[in-house]
């Protein structure tokens, strides 16, 4: 297919609402300009691809589908970004996402609520979930979004497609606007496991303008995908019996296991003690991490300015700007964060998170030095209705309960589309978890066991 047949098929699809802008004028002249290459560019020669709106791509808007960065412009590009374009690809525009990637339903946009094209009487999952459905509605080849607790595994989850959550620190951050900057990590969705192998490939790897990205060599995962072995998986009875948890999800999530084992793979259920901690855990830390790095959206160098603001007092000045600019949502979080945070609190709150989060990762640590994998839901419940959980943010918050895991380890993390729910007749997918840098397991035991 052409640039032009995505092009119809993204003007077809407008209702749903994944995209915030599309680049027409631009990806009708990259894909001629790459037609007379003498050779292909790269290894990702013509593939379409959509970006999140909180990936920064040189002269194009950026607003983390916020009002306070209404009209903003990037001037650089991440550095996933310039990897994709050195490669080859043809960026199709920017998609719709929570306001500064807080939420699971993608309905906490300045640019409105996405549509879930497996049923438009429900949300995509968020909060990358415009680029769930650009990829599921088949208005792009793959999508790049951002996973700090879940955002692109259970959006993926919801919408029937593939949702990678790399290592901490395997993609670069440079460029991806901050929402925790400790649990950030850019995430590819995908229908098939090839797809993401080779955009992991592409955008993986040491980058100077981020600290914290590892200096670890990038294995060229899509050549390594036909290596089969006998693999050791791990599963948590707890898990699959959480009260939280539709049963039918967890049966499904059970025979799989079983079709595994009897594919030669062992299972085994380990005890897991730590489950009810994991979601406190992290909106103590996430909001505490996000009061500090929205703080700069103050309207002065860049960001929303009210027309009612008066820079010589400077308080209010600040206090409308961002009153006007941030969503509700956004709101809670920086108060959330601020509290947490706060002289008196700091120690009951921020310091035990700090140490449940180590406590945690030094156990599925133990736990990844025995197994190959742990297995897991990615989400207790298929895609909700429009409006069925967004009054009620804390029932919100605990249907993070399978994903935030792996962000608070900084582990590798993929959901896979194995099911279809037979009461409510929509995907869910099983999550797989492996040791830090263990991409490739998972994507070479995905691609011939699912
Ligand atoms: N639902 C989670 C939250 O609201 C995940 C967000 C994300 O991964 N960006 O924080």
């Amino acid at each position: 297919a052409t640039v032009e047949d995505y092009l119809k098929k993204i003007d077809a699809s407008k209702h749903l609402n994944a995209f915030i802008e599309v680049y027409a004028a631009e990806a009708l002249q990259r894909a001629v300009a790459l037609d007379q290459l003498p050779a292909p560019q790269g290894k990702l020669h013509g593939v379409i691809v959509a970006l999140k709106d909180v990936i920064c791509h040189k002269d194009h808007g950026l607003t983390a589908a916020s009002r306070i960065l209404e009209g903003f412009t990037s001037v650089f590009s991440a550095t996933a970004v310039e990897r994709l374009l050195a490669e080859g690809a043809i960026i199709i525009g920017r998609v719709n996402c929570d306001e500064f990637a807080m939420g699971s339903t993608n309905e906490n946009s300045a640019y409105g609520k996405v549509l879930n094209a497996a049923d438009e009487s429900r949300i995509p999952g968020g909060s990358s979930g415009g680029s769930a459905v650009a990829v599921q509605a088949g208005l792009c080849m793959v999508s790049l979004g951002s996973d700090t607790g879940g955002s692109v595994r259970q959006p993926a989850d919801f919408c029937g497609i593939i949702g990678l959550k790399p290592t901490y620190g395997r993609v670069s951050r440079y460029g991806l606007i901050a929402y925790a900057s400790s649990f950030d990590q850019i995430g590819i969705f995908a229908k098939t496991i090839p797809d993401t192998a080779l955009v992991l490939e592409v955008i993986s790897g040491a980058d100077d303008y981020d600290s914290t990205v590892s200096q670890q060599p990038v294995p060229a995962y899509s050549q390594l995908l036909e290596q089969d072995r006998s693999y050791k998986i791990a599963y948590f009875p707890e898990a699959l019996e959480h009260e939280s948890l539709d049963p039918e999800i967890g049966n499904a999530i059970k025979e799989k296991l079983k079709d595994w084992e009897a594919a030669g793979h062992t299972v085994t259920p380990i005890r897991f003690d730590l489950l009810d901690y994991v979601v406190p855990t992290y909106y103590v830390l996430t909001t505490a991490e996000a009061s500090s790095n929205l703080s700069r959206y103050d309207g002065v160098k860049y960001g929303h300015r009210s027309e009612e603001s008066n820079l010589a007092e400077l308080d209010d000045f600040y206090k409308k700007n961002r009153s006007e600019g941030f969503g509700k949502e956004v709101k809670r979080r920086i108060l959330l964060g601020n509290f947490v945070l706060s002289s008196g609190y700091y120690d009951a709150y921020f310091t035990q998170a700090q140490k449940v989060r180590r406590i945690l990762t030094n156990n599925l640590q133990l736990i990844l030095k025995e197994f190959d994998f742990i297995c897991l839901p990615t989400s207790p419940a298929v895609a909700f209705k429009i409006g069925e959980k967004s009054k009620d943010p804390i029932a919100m918050y605990i249907a993070d309960i399978y994903t935030v895991m792996a962000n608070l380890t900084g582990i590798p993390a993929i959901s896979l589309p194995l099911f279809t729910h037979p009461t409510h007749q929509m995907p869910f997918g099983v999550q797989l978890m492996a040791a830090p840098f263990n991409e490739l397991s998972l994507l070479s035991f995905s691609n011939n066991n699912s």
